[in-house]
């Protein structure tokens, strides 16, 4: 295992919330000099400065609503208490409605060196939809305003399968997507969770969502076009020019290597145990302020749990598992454990192996679920 560890920040503040997100976020901005203060201390309080990094994520939330000064104190803080390796990758989440070319060139300054952006669309129909801050003409400025700053390694966020969008609509944001030549893409489906505004329209029956045929149409279709347009699909919801463009610090999750996350509801892993932080953030700030850690609870991974994550994360890239190294760690044989699986994935060319590694095709990829949980079947 990797000896570099990763630290993910969660920002957790947005200006508004978007109809389709549950994830942990709120509007009282005036909490973020606090929240930035207690982030301080829990970094210094966790930290080894033995400790390898080589990647470093802000993500939210929105943290692009954080200061430069905030986040240069951050980063300064990590470097600090941890052993920051020289090629290490920043990167920071950016709503294009938050930001301007001043912004991100300080960015650049204070050591950011990879953007996502969340375009999410460049149809201002979809875009209102959503309920996003932007428009689509403020994300082609973020965008084009990133480059124009110096940012060469640049993700885009695009979301598909709204409820009224068809095939065409999700092209031309494709199209206009690679006008602009990212160096890595992710093309999200629209999911409606049940506590959203977007979850209780369904439930009221007010939208109707494409179904899962249509998805996978849809699913299908980006994929044939990214790749033939020299884009790798390397992970279910992931695309890049090349390995190099490659999400460092995403990729480091899908191989299960450690990482510290550090903020309100973020995540940690060691290898062993994940713990996980309050929620609310209040609660995270006043036990830091009273000397604790903020971490709400833990688990240890049991074999089982390590052998289903492992399917389940490495089923999601494109280069598959590596049968041999499951074996070795489980002391298991894969080929034979799994055989009644194996057969109707391989019979109806869901799956194939290549070498050691065992991977999903692109039609498997769309079966993902049904097919993890199979194994996970066979494992509990
Ligand atoms: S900006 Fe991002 S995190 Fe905030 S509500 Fe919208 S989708 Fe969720």
């Amino acid at each position: 295992m990797s000896d570099q560890k990763s630290i993910y920040i969660h920002v957790p503040f947005c200006l508004k919330k978007c109809v389709y997100c549950d994830f942990y976020s709120q509007t009282h901005l005036s909490l973020i000099p606090d929240y930035v203060n207690s982030l301080q201390k829990e970094i210094k309080k966790r930290s080894s400065s033995k400790e390898k990094i080589n990647t470093i994520y802000f993500g939210g939330g929105t943290p692009s609503l954080l200061s430069i000064k905030d986040i240069e104190i951050l980063l300064q803080t990590i470097g600090e208490n941890f052993s920051v390796l020289q090629d290490v990758e920043i990167t920071l989440e950016v709503n294009p409605g938050t930001v301007d070319f001043n912004y991100l060139s300080q960015l650049k300054k204070v050591g950011i060196n990879r953007l996502s952006i969340g375009a999410q669309s460049f149809n201002d129909d979809k875009l209102k939809f959503l309920k996003r801050i932007h428009t689509a003409e403020q994300a082609i400025n973020a965008i084009d305003d990133a480059g124009k700053a110096g940012f060469d390694n640049i993700s885009m966020d695009l979301i598909y399968g709204l409820p009224f969008e068809t095939q065409n609509i999700w092209l031309e944001d494709l199209k206009q997507a690679l006008k602009m030549a990212p160096p890595h893409l992710s093309c999200y489906m629209l999911t409606i969770e049940p506590d959203t505004p977007l979850g209780e329209r369904f439930k009221k029956g007010l939208i109707s969502p494409l179904d899962s045929m249509a998805m996978s149409i849809f699913f299908k279709k980006t994929s044939r076009f990214l790749t033939s347009n020299k884009y790798e699909h390397y992970e279910i919801s992931n695309f890049s020019k090349g390995r190099q463009n490659r999400s460092k610090h995403n990729s480091k999750y899908w191989n299960m290597t450690p990482y510290y996350g550090f903020g309100p509801a973020a995540h940690s892993y060691d290898g062993k145990t994940r713990c996980w932080n309050h929620q609310s953030i209040d609660t995270y700030i006043k036990k830091l302020a009273s000397g604790s850690l903020p971490v709400e609870a833990s688990e240890t991974l049991t074999r089982e749990q390590k052998m289903i994550e492992m399917i389940m994360l490495r089923l999601r890239t494109f280069e598959g598992l590596d049968v041999e190294k499951f074996q070795n760690l489980f002391c298991v044989s894969f080929k034979k454990q799994f055989s009644d699986i194996l057969k109707p994935v391989l019979d109806e060319s869901l799956g194939c192996f290549k070498g050691c590694r065992f991977g999903l095709t692109l039609e498997g990829k769309v079966r993902l679920n049904s097919i993890v949980e199979a194994f996970a079947g066979k494992i509990l």
